[in-house]
């Protein structure tokens, strides 16, 4: 970044695929502003994905900055078996769905045994990204019948959704099970959970990582958005995951339920990635259309922590330009909205609406010191806010007030230093473990004056939790003068 260059704080979530595979690659990417890595378990071989994962953690290291890797699960996907070849379905043709062990030649080979279980006659099988559809008309056994609706070419190995069908496969598989064994032991940051319904679906999964990883909910299903503050609460972060979710709802509820979720996860104070198409004419042009230009800005708008590349960086002929077009459009709207109209100063420094409360109507300690740091540093018009985090609480809890200078969050843990590169408006950086606030302020100052995030003499706001050893403790505010 070139000196003078006001920090992003939108943050880029890119999926890693051949067209960024080489090490070489890799750092172009990171040059370009990627701040999370994705590898999207769908996809490759145990092997490459290792691979990859490997090669990420030495670019990262040699660079040292802050790089999440996030693991994205298959989760319960019901995907269309192994066809012979091709098979062409035509509207009103009359097709059989069968599990995929007993599917005969000419019937639809099937991943989930349960199908003739969950379906009933008037339901809609969509194949292929919701492109084909099948509406059923009877079910017969385990086989399922049904009418074209939407024909084209359907290939082997398409996903299947089922809208609005409580599907009633186990949330975590056994190809997750043994995705998260390898990802546990590469040490990665987050793992993505696919397909989650319900709370109770992440409780599963978390019995089974280390403490330090966390999960993102992919928010995909009406269960799941009907669950949401239960879900919220039982994970460290949320995806809109608008593929699926624009496939198993009518897309036209898409955008305001994006807007919902993302707005609930700023209250709860956990960071949410908005996924999915947002640029993906960019496949194959070297330029986004408006409407996904102008769909990245909206994201932000509306409050997103992080925005995803999928398809435009894993295959796309652009994927460098496409992480480009992204921090453009997220600078320009962060140098255009964070900036309140003169004369609104006095509103704007008042608490921000959504401050959270607790089931008795309070709000929660480390929730009044961030609304205070928000205020503070704005009524002083302090360069920047400082906080001191060991399991990124205290940052992630500041950041969703959205103050209107950047976070320095200094941390002597690797696994927060990393994850926190997905968090809105925070600056991650290390330090060493210190037990006392003098030397950490200090270590600060001098972190503030290496990067020239402040000028001698400028004010900050600090904000921590004491005692520093307990995590999920922000009591702290104080205001300092580097
Ligand atoms: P996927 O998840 O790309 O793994 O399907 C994202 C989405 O559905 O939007
Ligand atoms: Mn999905």
């Amino acid at each position: 970044m070139p000196a003078g260059t006001p920090i992003r704080r939108t943050k880029i979530v890119a999926t890693l695929g051949p067209a960024w595979e080489r090490a070489e690659q890799m750092h172009a990417f990171f040059d370009a502003g990627v701040n999370i890595v994705r590898v999207n378990a769908s996809h490759g071989t145990p092997e490459i994905r290792g691979e990859w994962i490997r090669r990420i953690q030495a670019v990262r290291a040699e660079r040292g900055g802050p790089t999440g890797i996030l693991v994205d699960l298959r989760g319960p996907r019901i995907r269309v078996g192994t066809l012979a070849a091709p098979l062409t379905l035509t509207p009103g043709q009359h097709v059989i769905f069968a599990p995929e062990e007993t599917a005969q030649d000419g019937e639809i080979p099937n991943t989930y045994p349960e199908l003739a279980g969950d379906v009933v006659p008037g339901s809609r099988i969509l194949m292929d990204d919701g492109l084909l559809a099948v509406d059923v008309t009877s079910v017969r056994g385990d086989r399922v019948e049904g009418r074209v609706r939407y024909g084209g070419l359907l290939k082997s190995n398409k996903g299947m959704n089922l809208p609005g069908v409580d599907v009633s496969a186990p949330a975590v598989t056994d190809h997750d099970r043994e995705e998260v064994a390898r990802a546990v032991a590469l040490g990665v940051e987050y793992l993505g959970v696919s397909f989650v319904r319900r709370p109770e679906d992440m409780e599963g999964l978390r019995a089974i990582i280390p403490k330090s990883i966390r999960l993102v909910a992919k928010i995909e299903k009406d269960t799941a958005v009907n669950n949401l503050n239960g879900i919220l609460e039982a994970s460290d972060a949320v995806m809109v995951a608008r593929g699926d979710l624009g496939v198993e709802l009518p897309f036209e509820q898409v955008p305001l339920v994006q807007k919902r979720i993302i707005l609930r996860a700023n209250r709860h104070g956990k960071p949410v990635i908005t996924a999915t198409q947002m640029l993906e004419s960019m496949i194959q042009n070297p330029r986004p259309t408006r409407a996904e230009a102008s769909d990245v800005a909206n994201a932000i708008i509306d409050g997103t922590d992080a925005v995803m590349l999928s398809g435009e960086t894993a295959v796309g002929s652009y994927g460098l330009e496409a992480v480009l077009a992204m921090d453009r459009i997220a600078r320009e709207v962060e140098a255009q909205r964070l900036r309140p109209p003169e004369g609104e100063r006095r509103r704007w420094s008042l608490p921000a609406p959504h401050v959270a409360r607790t089931e008795e109507g309070t709000t929660p300690i480390e929730d009044a010191i961030s609304v205070a740091v928000s205020a503070a540093s704005d009524l002083l018009e302090a360069a920047l806010i400082v906080c001191f985090t060991s399991s990124g609480f205290t940052a992630r809890t500041v950041a969703s007030y959205r103050p209107r200078v950047p976070i320095l969050a200094l941390t002597a843990e690797p696994e927060t230093y990393h994850q926190l590169g997905m968090v809105w408006g925070v600056v991650p950086a290390m330090m060493p473990h210190l037990k006392n606030y003098d030397p950490m302020w200090q270590a600060a100052r001098e972190e503030i004056l290496r990067r020239g995030l402040a000028r001698e003499g400028a004010r900050v706001v600090v904000t921590c939790g004491v005692p520093f050893d307990v995590p999920g403790t922000t009591n702290l505010l104080k205001v300092e003068t580097v």
